[in-house]
């Protein structure tokens, strides 16, 4: 595919896809477009499957039915005579190579220094020389402002800190689209606002996103688009003015009404 094509499509097309647990369904026929540039803020009550849609987006739980297209190409299965197969997982991990992830918890490991954590995936996977990851490595922890502590530990850093490495560790990766899955929830409230500023920097460069969170005020200003899930579908969307200032679901109204009520 030509440069210029790829620059056109979206990025994620997912289509009607469904998830289930054994007896319990959680994701419904979820349609997601997410085109190159936008930042997509994933909202709704707990339980309601935003989590599970993110980790089926980048194929870390299976989805059952429908289809996850990354740049073009079918995540997680195989379509052969009609019949759909796993994929292999050299190709699903090549299909989700555009996709980075940030965990609520960081998910570092404990007994690597912050470049250690940054650098591996860039040696394991990229298999790139070990001078070449420290480089590429420093690079992404300069951008989110955390090169000073490049050989520091984990335990060594605050939680803010930790959410910026982990970051930078998606980043790193040159990834086309970043996931994060509620990455403020772990912190104490005064370390939220540095890893906040790390997003908003990337968005306002132009880095696709797609965000669970419960920052109503992050996705007030940030948002391009604010998706409202409740009990595995996506209940309403649009842009952030219109949603918050004119929920049109009985479900969405709840859901910002007793998020006010929280704020006082
Ligand atoms: P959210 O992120 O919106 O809080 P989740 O996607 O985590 O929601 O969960 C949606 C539903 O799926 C919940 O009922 C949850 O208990 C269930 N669930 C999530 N992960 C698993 C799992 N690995 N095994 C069984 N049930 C799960
Ligand atoms: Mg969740």
């Amino acid at each position: 595919m030509s440069a210029e094509m790829k620059s056109q499509q979206p990025i994620l097309i997912a289509k009607d896809v469904t998830k289930r647990f054994g007896e319990l369904q959680v994701l419904h026929g979820v349609d997601l477009t997410i085109e190159r540039g936008e930042v997509v803020c994933i909202i709704g009550p707990s339980g309601s499957g935003k989590s599970t849609l993110l980790r089926s987006l980048a194929f870390l739980d299976r989805y059952d039915e429908g289809s996850v297209h990354i740049n073009g190409r079918l995540l997680g299965y195989r379509e052969t005579a009609g019949k759909r197969i796993l994929a292999s997982r050299k190709d699903i991990s090549e299909t989700r190579r555009s996709v980075g992830m940030v965990f609520q918890h960081f998910n570092l490991w404990p007994h690597m220094t912050a470049l250690g954590n940054v650098s591996a995936a860039l040696r394991t996977v990229l298999k790139l020389t070990r001078a070449e990851a420290e480089k590429r490595a420093m690079e992404a922890l300069q951008k989110v402002g955390m090169a000073h502590k490049a050989v520091s530990y984990p335990s060594m850093l605050s939680g803010g800190q930790k959410q910026r490495v982990g970051i930078a560790r998606a980043l790193a990766m040159r990834p086309e689209v970043i996931f994060y899955d509620e990455p403020t929830s772990a912190l104490d409230p005064e370390l939220v606002g540095e890893v906040l500023g790390t997003m908003k920097q990337l968005a306002s460069e132009g880095m696709t996103m797609a965000i669970v969170t419960h920052e109503m005020g992050f996705a007030a200003k940030v948002a391009s688009r604010v998706i409202f899930m409740d009990a595995g579908r996506i209940v309403e969307q649009g842009h952030p003015n219109d949603l918050f200032s004119k929920p049109q679901s009985g479900r969405l109204k709840a859901f910002l009404a007793s998020w006010q009520e929280r704020q006082l």
